[in-house]
């Protein structure tokens, strides 16, 4: 249905004459498939919504197993920085995916990569490492690292 919609929207703007350089969808993988294939002219980028509406929801999942009801605290924050990353990279891609993978850091209370000023509140941080590292830390990396985001 929406691969549908879409392709006859841009055939109708571009019959009338109209070039095309941008577009911005949701994540539709058929949709993601087709630009990538038949629109190699136009950069295609994710609607920001649909992206936090994605990672809100599957931390949201994460939060609900076995020792991970410590992830339910960063959700809110994880959606915001999802906006700040948007907000602040432009088209820079390079840029976002490091802007976007400090959170993974910042939750564990390491903050080299992050621009915010000193923190002074404490915060429920998760704790990061192979052996010792919680188990709600591993799936938060999880949730944002997942390839549904790249
Ligand atoms: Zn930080």
């Amino acid at each position: 249905m929406e691969l549908e919609g879409l392709k006859r929207g841009l055939k109708h703007l571009e019959d009338a004459g109209l070039h095309i350089e941008n577009i911005v969808t949701d994540r539709h993988g058929m949709i993601k498939k087709y630009m990538r294939e038949d629109h190699q002219d136009k950069n295609h980028f994710f609607d920001v919504w649909h992206v936090a509406k994605g990672i809100s929801k599957k931390l949201e999942t994460a939060s609900k197993k076995r020792d991970c009801g410590n992830i339910r605290p960063w959700i809110k924050s994880s959606v915001n920085h999802c906006y700040w990353v948007a907000a602040s990279c432009g088209g820079d891609s390079e840029l976002n995916v490091q802007k976007w993978s400090s959170l993974v850091q910042h939750v564990s209370n390491t903050h080299e990569h992050c621009e915010h000023e000193l923190l002074n509140e404490e915060s429920l941080w998760l704790k990061e490492g192979i052996f010792f590292g919680s188990r709600a830390h591993k799936l938060f990396r999880e949730v944002v690292e997942s390839r549904y985001l790249t």
